[in-house]
């Protein structure tokens, strides 16, 4: 029902796609979801919905209903719907805005802010690179070298909100915490959601506990996105998954009970977080 349900919509949407020829603003950095609409069901559902394609090698007596948390789960439309909010145009400016140390440096903004978390080498950049591959022009700077400063980097995306992205943190972290990123998850305003990157070969470490113990203590609503999916077998990722969405559903409040899967490399899960992104700072309205 549900695939067949998948199939007419994207019929449609390649009806859509067809007649009126490339999507405007569509670069050719990351597969356009017009091509992503052209792929075999099987690829598709990989790409858009990693979870949903992981669900079928679940064993039926695997602790049932342990991925089946698809709060989110939005139509091909609406995700389709959501590409444009990320697709810089004249009218959408998506542009790199600034930098800063402390939080009293930084931008006084009114519209809704989202924030990305992660220890160092987690793939935070490429992810934030892979959320912005229809806006070629903004640089995702990466300061990486030992004892360079860390910073916060702020990006606009057009009228819709600003993504932070927020210093790695290593077996440094607790400088750079108390410093920044523990003040600016106190103190921001405007911030809608963070976003936790877990490496999904590693699973969660030491690191991670202490940014989620402070996501929980700050009451945080925040979202945890696993990385590099693409690099572990089905069986293993499985496995890692079914083990952090226990740990998210049994040591956790504030986290957002769905697991956000993602590859930088193959773009799987990442049209579902841009919808997801959207969809929580209103731009789709
Ligand atoms: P950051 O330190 O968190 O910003 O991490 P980077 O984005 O620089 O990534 C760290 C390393 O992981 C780099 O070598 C990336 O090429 C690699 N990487 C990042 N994301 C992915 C992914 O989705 N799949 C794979 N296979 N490698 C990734």
């Amino acid at each position: 029902m549900a695939a067949t349900r998948l199939w007419h919509r994207t019929g449609r949407l390649l009806e859509i796609a067809s007649a009126f020829g490339p999507w405007p603003g569509v670069y050719s950095t990351s597969p356009a979801f017009a091509e992503v609409l052209r792929m075999p069901q099987k690829q598709l559902r990989k790409v858009v919905y990693p979870l949903r394609e992981l669900e079928q090698h679940l064993v039926t007596d695997s602790r049932p209903g342990l991925i089946e948390q698809r709060l989110f789960d939005p139509s091909l439309e609406d995700i389709g719907r959501a590409e444009s909010v990320f697709a810089a145009t004249v009218r959408n400016r998506i542009e790199y805005l600034s930098s800063a140390v402390r939080l009293d440096h930084a931008p006084s903004l009114r519209q809704p802010e989202v924030c990305f978390i992660g220890r160092s080498n987690v793939g935070k950049s490429s992810l934030i690179k892979a959320l912005f591959s229809m806006a070629p022009d903004v640089e995702v700077r990466i300061s990486k070298k030992p004892g360079h400063t860390k910073k916060m980097n702020f990006f606009k995306v057009g009228k819709h909100f600003t993504l932070v992205d927020m210093p790695g943190y290593g077996y440094r972290a607790p400088e750079d915490f108390v410093d920044m990123v523990e003040t600016y998850l106190k103190e921001r305003n405007n911030l809608k959601r963070t976003f936790l990157l877990v490496d999904s070969v590693v699973g969660i470490t030491k690191l991670d506990n202490i940014a989620i113990e402070m996501c929980e203590e700050f009451a945080l609503p925040y979202v945890m996105i696993l990385t590099k999916i693409d690099k572990s077998s089905k069986g293993y990722l499985l496995k890692q998954v079914l083990q952090i969405q226990e740990f998210v559903n049994t040591q956790t409040q504030g986290c957002f009970p769905q697991l956000f899967p993602i590859s930088a490399v193959t773009y799987s899960g990442v049209h579902l977080l841009k919808c997801f992104i959207a969809d929580i700072t209103g731009s789709l309205k």
